[in-house]
Parts: C-alpha cells; sequence; structure tokens
C-alpha cells in the first residue's frame, strides 16, 4: 500500500511539474490545450492550475485579438500566463570578464546586471563580496527577500552541480569548494552552481522570446571551447561532470601543445581566442609584417578584439591564423553534429561576430557533415553578451527552484 502511495504522490509531482513547464514554454495558453498537449484530464488541469493561481504564480489572461484564430470567433478563450514578477532570481558569473552579477523575473527578462571590481582570486573573498553586492542590490531595487526563488552562479570549469560543488575552477585551480553551502549560508537563498558555458545553453532554453527545440547543443569559443547539450530539456551532464568537454578532441595530430591540458593537436589549441592570440605573439615576436604592430596597444599582447580589427583591415597574417582556427573549428563542429545529430547548434563567441567568419565556419562544417545532416541541422549564431552565464545562471535558477518539482526521495 505504501508503494502505491508513493507511486500516486510521484505521478502528482510530475503532473504539476509538466504543467508549469508547458505555461512555461508555450504561454499564453488555455487549459483546455495544456490538457490536450499532456494527455491529461481536464480536472487534472483545473486542479493545478488553481493551486498555480492561488500561490500567485500564475493568472487568468484573456486572449487579443492577435491571438483569436477563426475557430474561436465569437469565444472568448480564457489563457493562463506566469506572472512576471511572482519570482526573480539572481545570477552571478565569476569569470575571465570579472565578477557579473544580475537579477531577473520569473521570465529572465533582465531588471538589473552590474558588473563588479572586485578581483576573483581568494575563494573565501569572493564569496564574501559575492555576498555583499547581492544584498546591495537587492536593498537597492527594492525588492523583498521573498520574492527571490534562489541564487546560481556560474564558474568556468568542472562543477558539480547537484551536489553544488565547484570541482576545478579553471581561473584560481580552486578545487572542491561548497560553492551552493557557502553561499547560503552567507545570503540566506538556496543557491545552484554550475559550469558558466552550461549555464549560456540553459540560458537559451528558458528564453521566453523564442521557443528552443528541446535538444540543441551550444557552442561557445572563448578562451577555451566548450559545448553543452541539452537533450530533450535536459541538461546532458555526462557521469563524471565533464561532458561537452569538446575543446580537447585531437583535431591534428602532433599539432601544437594545448595551453589548457597540454597534449598536443586539441581542438582549443588552435580555435580558442588562447591559441589565436597566442599565433599571433608568435608572428609579433618573430617580426613578421602586420598590421599587429599598428593596432594593438602592446603588439606583444595582442587582444582579440585588435586581432579582429586586424582581420576586418584584410591584414594578411591575422586572416590566415583566423581561417586556420575557423576551418578547424568547422571540422570540429561537424564531427560532433554528426555524432548527436542535434536540430539546432547556437553558436557563440566574439570570433564569430563577423560575416567572414560565420560564413567559413558554415562552409567547412557543411562540406564535412554526412548526409540529411548537412540540410537538417540548424546554425544559428548568437550576439556576444559578456552577460550570458550571469543570466543563464539565473534562468537555472527558475528552471530548477521555480519549474521543478521537489521530488520526495
Ligand atoms: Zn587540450
Amino acid at each position: 500500500m505504501a508503494r502505491t502511495g508513493n507511486n500516486l504522490e510521484r505521478i502528482k509531482y510530475q503532473n504539476k511539474e509538466s504543467i508549469k513547464e508547458i505555461i512555461y514554454k508555450q504561454g499564453p495558453i488555455s487549459r483546455a490545450e495544456i490538457a490536450e498537449m499532456l494527455q491529461l484530464t481536464p480536472p487534472t488541469i483545473t486542479t493545478n492550475v488553481a493551486d498555480l493561481i492561488q500561490q500567485g504564480m500564475v493568472y487568468e489572461c484573456e486572449n487579443t485579438p492577435a491571438q483569436e484564430g477563426r475557430h474561436t470567433l465569437g469565444r472568448r478563450r480564457v489563457l493562463i500566463d506566469f506572472i512576471p514578477d511572482a519570482k526573480y532570481a539572481i545570477g552571478i558569473e565569476c569569470g575571465y570578464h570579472g565578477m557579473l552579477i544580475c537579477l531577473v523575473d520569473i521570465r529572465c527578462n533582465v531588471v538589473i546586471e552590474r558588473k563588479y571590481e572586485d578581483r576573483i582570486e581568494y575563494y573565501e573573498e569572493t564569496m564574501d563580496a559575492v555576498a555583499r553586492h547581492v544584498k546591495e542590490l537587492l536593498e537597492e531595487e527594492g525588492i523583498p527577500r521573498e520574492k527571490i526563488a534562489g541564487m546560481g552562479i556560474a564558474f568556468p570549469g568542472f562543477v558539480d552541480q547537484d551536489g553544488g560543488i565547484l570541482r576545478y575552477g579553471a581561473i584560481n585551480k580552486w578545487k572542491d569548494k561548497p560553492v551552493a553551502q557557502d553561499l547560503k549560508s552567507r545570503t540566506g537563498f538556496v543557491c545552484v552552481t554550475e559550469n558558466n558555458v552550461r549555464c549560456c545553453a540553459i540560458g537559451e532554453e528558458m528564453r521566453a522570446d523564442r521557443l528552443r527545440p528541446e535538444t540543441f547543443a551550444y557552442f561557445l569559443v572563448s578562451r577555451g571551447l566548450g559545448c553543452p547539450m541539452v537533450i530533450r530539456n535536459r541538461l546532458h551532464v555526462g557521469e563524471m561532470t565533464g561532458a561537452g568537454e569538446v575543446g580537447h578532441m585531437v583535431v591534428v595530430p602532433k599539432g601544437p601543445v594545448c595551453p589548457t591540458c597540454g597534449n598536443r593537436g586539441c581542438l582549443e589549441g588552435i580555435s580558442s581566442e588562447q591559441a589565436i592570440r597566442e599565433r599571433c605573439r608568435q608572428v609579433v615576436r618573430e617580426k613578421v609584417p602586420t598590421l599587429l604592430n599598428a593596432v594593438c596597444a602592446d603588439p606583444s599582447d595582442p587582444q582579440i578584439d585588435e586581432i579582429l580589427q586586424a582581420q576586418n583591415s584584410r591584414d594578411h597574417v591575422v586572416c590566415t591564423i583566423m581561417e586556420d582556427a575557423i576551418t578547424y573549428l568547422g571540422i570540429g563542429l561537424a564531427n560532433i553534429i554528426n555524432f548527436i545529430s542535434p536540430p539546432l547548434v547556437i553558436m557563440d563567441g566574439r570570433i564569430l561576430q563577423n560575416a567572414q567568419n560565420q560564413k567559413l565556419l558554415i562552409d567547412v562544417t557543411r562540406k564535412n557533415l554526412f548526409s540529411k545532416n548537412v540540410e537538417e541541422v540548424n546554425i544559428e549564431f548568437v550576439p556576444f553578451n559578456k552577460f550570458r552565464a550571469a543570466r543563464g545562471a539565473a534562468a537555472l535558477v527558475i528552471k530548477k527552484f521555480v519549474l521543478e518539482e521537489r521530488r520526495q526521495a
């Protein structure tokens, strides 16, 4: 008997979670449509929606003229949607762009985002600074604590989301830090932590203005490379939290030494910002004639924006370096697409903002794709935004603490 009870409880939780997810992703939506999509009975929908209304999470709205099709003419449909300011979430990234904090509403609309000048050097001090800034931010915005669904914090490196642990921080080599617990004890808010690129992927999954497919890959070309995957609305984390570390697939046997792992010929050693900058430093050192000497504030250490500027001015040396980087990136991307066959790959990164790099990447990728993958995959470029991971960490809070139901053990 006990087992039957547990199963019923579990089904109730699952139904509630599915209903919330449909309203979040498809709302405003009618009760009848939810019932049809989930194959649940109308009374189940009615009861759950009533609960959500009572909790102040969703509200009833009437369809606007734009939503009225021919079939509904003359009938008023009552639609259900989330109340944007029912809850808020805090997202943080401690990464290569510094300490970035944002506050979003339940629909992941940004209320405020800010960059802080604190140095991310010592763990305890960094946690103290995050807690202090969050407290100040909430006071400034006048948002009551009970409206905060939680905090999410993103780091480059290996993160165990379930355990709330930063297993290995790529910036300061922090090891096994119980981040979620440490931030909770400082702020009182429930906290979740995840890898920065995975947060970007979750941010896209939760976008209110654009419904993403259930399965997609998110490829970030930054200092390093990362390609997390969302598979059937679940972030694929792998058994050892290291899934999506595509930067270390070997694409050139005996190729350049990878700046991150030390192996030879990793994709990251050729196509990452670090690798491109290293090759540019090398040509400057070797006194190869290049515009880098003119455009860089410090030609011995070219920055990625300066390198892109030299490419834009058609500097032959820089164009060749960039073409190499993008060509191998395209080969790596084709391998990934052939392997998992996602309907969509979202490409992010500063080197992928210009049209010529985008075109070369698409051309090389398509050339290396197998069979139907060529026409069936959609490759989309998103504008560079340094707050993407912080926003994604906040989106993870909404997903984990608002949409998902706490399952009973
Ligand atoms: Zn490597």
